[in-house]
């Protein structure tokens, strides 16, 4: 993709984001742009969206005050923003209900996405087979084999997935593939993005989306609490569900915003600005300047690069960003699950483990607010291989 690279200026998070992609993408993109300035405060395009949140996904799911786990650890109370509740048991579908919305409203007859691990395939294949749209999911065959279920939930769902056999075969040869699709077939694809990464406008797209996160949790605070928590923590791989848990509370600079990555896959903490997969963002680099291969625990958040405006709200002081290891994510897992009865991704057992650390540091009238982006289902069989060792 680097010979017709062409630079638009809109899009841009300080330096970072922007749109580095050849002019056939980039005229796709634009249209997606303006389709989306379009619908995304048009009031019927809303009411259908909240509509589908409701009687599909199960929203708004509930803020459940983690009572067990703060007298456990003494400090600030912890709560939870239950987006494990939902539909599929993630925060993904949030944004895989918008984006198909805004695909049927610019006529598309067939969608498209990459995945990784499997989960935003699964997503996106749920709510296709809900809305009776064709499904097309690429996947690295080397990701297919690890992660077969998730292949054979696709496939129960009706979606047809494309196994990747270039370049390394994982998920960044699927977004090659996914992205070529696009180009030839723009007129009826739509290609649905996993999370708040990419070329402009999927940042924002995916952020707008998410958002329901925290325009619900921030209501649910102040009816429980009386006033705005202390710090909003979540995990970051990508970084969908960390800027729709922050969103609503950007402008509130007296509530401290908290990304969490994993210390195996850190772009944040430990990567440099970069351009990777059309966007400018902080990202893990080799030797010889290309993604670092990385190795979280946790499969949503092993990825070298980050959506680019949480690389502005880090060099901007509005977020700080922490990291948290595998054996750490790890015992908080056990915890949660002990304490609370909720068994957490592994994912989001990482801003978990972060929360626990800074409540003890907080005296016991803060509130920490944690998205609990996950449920941990699709994690036992990996944590019973990793306890048993
Ligand atoms: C995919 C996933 C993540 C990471 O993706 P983001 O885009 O950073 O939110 C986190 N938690 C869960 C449960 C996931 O499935």
């Amino acid at each position: 993709m680097s010979e017709s690279n062409h630079v638009i200026e809109t899009g841009f998070f300080g330096e970072f984001g922007g749109s580095y992609i050849p002019v056939d993408l980039q005229k796709v993109l634009t249209k997606l742009a303006d389709e989306f300035d379009k619908y995304r405060d048009d009031p019927q395009f809303k009411e259908e969206y909240n509509y589908y949140l409701r009687s599909f996904v199960g929203r708004e799911n509930p803020l459940t005050y983690a009572s067990n786990l703060t007298e456990k650890v003494g400090g600030a109370k912890i709560y939870l923003k239950r987006e494990d509740l939902n539909h599929t048991g993630a925060h993904k579908i949030n944004n895989v209900i918008g984006q198909i919305l805004l695909a049927k409203r610019m006529g598309a007859k067939r969608i498209i996405a990459e995945t990784g691990a499997g989960q935003h395939g699964v997503a996106t294949a749920t709510a296709c087979a809900m809305f009776g749209i064709p499904c097309t999911i690429y996947m690295g065959k080397v990701d297919m084999e690890r992660q077969a279920l998730n292949v054979f939930r696709m496939e129960l769902l009706g979606a047809k997935v494309v196994p990747v056999d270039t370049g390394e075969a994982r998920l960044k040869d699927a977004v090659d593939l996914a992205l070529k699709d696009l180009v030839d077939n723009y007129k009826d694809t739509f290609y649905l993005i996993g999370s708040a990464v990419g070329p402009h406008p999927y940042p924002s797209i995916v952020k707008h989306f998410q958002s329901i996160i925290s325009e619900e949790s921030k209501q649910q605070m102040l009816a429980q609490e009386g006033k705005l928590p202390t710090a909003v923590v979540a995990a970051v791989g990508g970084g969908s569900n960390a800027i729709g848990a922050f969103a609503n509370y950007i402008k509130d600079e007296s509530v401290r915003l908290i990304g969490v990555e994993p210390t195996e896959a850190a772009p944040i903490s430990e990567g440099v600005p970069a351009v990777l997969h059309g966007f400018k963002s902080f990202t893990l680099l080799d030797d010889d300047h290309q993604p670092q291969s990385t190795n979280s625990i946790a499969a949503g958040l092993d990825y070298p690069g980050v959506g680019p405006e949480h690389s502005y709200l880090k060099t901007s002081g509005r977020a700080e960003y922490v990291t948290i290891s595998g054996q750490e994510a790890l015992e908080a897992f056990q915890e949660l699950s002990r304490t609370e009865g909720i068994i957490p991704a592994l994912e989001s057992a990482h801003a978990v483990a972060y929360a626990m650390k800074l409540a003890k540091t907080m005296a016991k009238q803060n509130a920490i607010l944690v998205n609990l982006s996950g449920r941990g289902d699709k994690d036992v069989d990996q944590v019973y291989e990793m306890l048993r060792k």
